[in-house]
């Protein structure tokens, strides 16, 4: 049976961009008899907050996108985190680093999909862990290393068709930070693991991040789902919709009175507010 999930992080309120991907989710688990889950990405430290989440429940009821048994909580899943990190730790995979984001910029001779490639400062650390205080310091995965150990990789988006892993793009990824055992990477490829979501449906802008993922699942011995990245909400200057940059969070059109049906209606036939597009083709970066 298919499984999908929407993954919403409670640090700041949800938009039409995030509206479209709960929408396209949700249709496609109730188009193929599957089931639409919802996960709460609540671990960013003092940037979650619980008043947001109340807002997305609201939020999601309101745009008649109901979903299946309790939403889940990334923040009461860190020892599971925890735990794979210690075994990605005993596999010899994972190093401290301190180096500050300046210093990575300083040093980087590349970009990645997220900015300046990690140059690999640290990675000397490999084996060496008990020799370094690894308080306050974040862990690294020595991706090639750990590509040497899983061969090479491939995986499949339903829009983009067969990938082969390139998950080197990043450099050596953090997947454990210093204030949390874990981190984007680990949390979500643990959580749809666990959560047997069969399709990982999500933005454009995360294909790159599904390459570190697929590496993550062959590491940990975890199953391969299918993904389908859709095509983003843009803003008229082309960059993508950000309640930052003004357009109206769900909460307030809900609270004026709009029809939260009727715009997931509008979204589903690609009927956007003025200025509103989506981007076209599919992304097959990198
Ligand atoms: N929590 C992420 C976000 O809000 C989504 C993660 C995912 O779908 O894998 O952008």
């Amino acid at each position: 049976m298919i499984r999908t999930r929407f993954a919403p992080s409670p640090n700041g309120p949800l938009h039409l961009g995030h509206a479209y991907a709960a929408v396209v989710a949700h249709d496609i688990a109730r188009a193929r008899g599957g089931e639409f889950l919802l996960r709460i990405e609540d671990i960013d430290g003092e940037r979650s907050r619980p008043e947001f989440t109340e807002e997305f429940f609201r939020d999601l009821e309101w745009l008649g996108l109901g979903w299946d048994g309790e939403a889940g909580f990334q923040s009461r899943r860190l020892a599971t985190y925890a735990e794979a990190g210690e075994r990605l730790k005993a596999m010899g995979l994972l190093y401290p680093c301190r180096c500050t984001r300046a210093e990575i910029a300083a040093a980087a001779t590349a970009m990645g999909p997220d900015g300046p490639v990690y140059p690999g400062t640290c990675r000397h650390r490999l084996g060496t862990s008990e020799s370094v205080d690894p308080e306050g310091a974040a862990w690294r995965l020595d991706v090639t290393r750990a590509l040497d150990l899983t061969g090479a990789l491939t995986w499949t988006d339903e829009l983009a068709g067969p990938q082969t892993a390139t998950p080197e793009v990043f450099g050596d990824v953090v997947l454990l930070r210093k204030d949390l055992p874990a981190s984007y990477h680990l949390a979500a490829t643990l959580d749809d693991a666990a959560d047997g979501i069969t399709l990982v449906t999500r933005g454009m802008d995360l294909f790159p991040a599904s390459h570190v993922h697929r590496l993550l699942q062959a590491l940990l011995g975890l199953p391969m789902p299918v993904w389908h990245h859709h095509p983003l909400l843009l803003e008229p200057d082309g960059r993508k919709l950000a309640k930052r940059r003004g357009s109206p969070s769900l909460g307030d059109r809900r609270r004026a009175g709009e029809d939260g049906k009727a715009i997931a209606e509008a979204l589903r036939r690609h009927r956007f507010p003025a200025g509103i597009s989506l981007s076209s083709g599919v992304d097959h970066s990198p």
